[in-house]
């Protein structure tokens, strides 16, 4: 299979895991019913983070599953992590593989499965890794791409994170933004499934990732969700999944009907309004050069903290009445403030490092 064929959103959809022959049997059934679907997914090798939980029913799973989907006329994929996973996945006559956020981070994995692969030209999506390291990302893309592969497309399903959030795996869109910007020719679609780890949040996140112009959707679906054997909390039913479909909005990038002086008049507008805004912070940042000046010559510190609490909350408040999120001015102040200590730091003390 090419993906130029394909229409956006490509749709990628079926279970977290195979469970049995009937469970993937009448998962694809359902989804192939009303046709919203372009490739079915089901792992048959589970990389559970802590072991004693299902892991999959293995290879068997390859054979459920290649039947199914030549019993409902669709292109199905699994997941592999390793040499001998893809030799038996490719053995049973699977359609395409997915390499999963736990291998990706793992340059031997992913060259291992690379060598193994050359010479076959099987499409193969690759996840970002748990870690948000974008070099991981674009790495593995390559060590695939230089094992001969032509069908390549990148999955983005979230980064692992400490901090408690919403999300079961934070989005972190500018990961996924800065990829497509350095690979414009690769395809990148979402998995909203592993980054919400429920159900509650997926439209929002598949709308954004549509909006944000990735290629397609990975969703994970199942019959009986709540009784599913790994990821039953985020995994949906066939019947939500159309729902969910059918209520996104597809959005072009550039419409090739109408004309875009509006948009051109808009742009310009800000490209003046950003021109305006770093020529303010390079003057900010030489009056902070000369306050630098002054410490020095009075012995004093670079930092008084009551000057910056005063600071922050006299701008976040300005910030609030002109419609500015707290949040954001925080954010904006907090990197102007680095900046100043670090140029302070050079001039008190001749050297600095980051
Ligand atoms: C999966 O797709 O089932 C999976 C294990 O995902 P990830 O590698 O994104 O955790
Ligand atoms: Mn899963």
């Amino acid at each position: 299979m090419t993906f130029e064929n394909y229409n956006r959103p490509f749709l990628f959809a079926g279970p977290c895991s195979i469970e049995s022959e009937k469970q993937i049997d009448s998962t694809i059934k359902a989804l192939t019913k009303k046709g919203k679907v372009d490739l079915i997914r089901a792992g048959v090798w589970k990389p559970r983070t802590r072991p004693n939980n299902f892991e999959g029913v293995g290879k068997i799973g390859l054979k459920w599953l290649v039947n199914a989907g030549k019993k409902y006329k669709v292109p199905v994929a699994t997941e592999v992590a390793n040499a001998k996973h893809f030799e038996l996945a490719l053995m049973a006559g699977i359609d395409a593989i997915w390499i999963g956020a736990r291998t990706t981070v793992n340059p031997f994995s992913v060259q291992e499965i690379a060598d193994s692969i050359k010479g076959t030209d099987i499409p193969v999506f690759i996840k970002n890794p748990i870690t948000p390291d974008i070099n991981l990302w674009v790495g593995a893309i390559e060590r695939i791409k230089n094992a001969g592969i032509s069908n390549i497309i990148a999955v983005h399903r979230g980064f692992a994170s400490y901090e408690k959030s919403k999300y079961r795996n934070i989005p972190q869109w500018n990961i996924p933004i800065e990829l497509m910007r350095i690979l414009p020719e690769l395809k990148v679609i979402c998995d909203p499934s592993h980054i919400c780890g429920n159900r509650n949040l997926l439209k929002y996140v598949s709308q954004k990732a549509l909006d944000l112009n990735m290629f397609g959707l990975m969703i994970e679906t199942h019959c009986t969700p709540d009784e599913a054997l790994s990821d039953a909390h985020q995994q949906i039913t066939p019947d939500s999944y159309y729902n969910l479909i059918n209520s996104l909005i597809i959005r072009e990038a550039n419409p090739s009907s109408g004309n875009n002086v509006v948009l051109d008049d808009l742009r310009t507008k800000i490209d003046d309004i950003d021109d305006r805004i770093f020529t303010a912070l390079a003057h900010r940042i030489r009056a902070i050069k000369e306050v630098g000046d002054y410490k020095k010559k009075n012995n004093m510190t670079i930092l008084q903290v009551e000057r910056w609490s005063e600071i922050l909350e006299n701008r976040i408040q300005n910030g609030k009445e002109s419609g500015l999120r707290d949040v954001f001015t925080e954010t904006i102040l907090e990197s102007i403030h680095n900046e100043s200590v670090y140029q302070q730091n050079l001039i008190l003390n001749q050297n600095n490092i980051e």
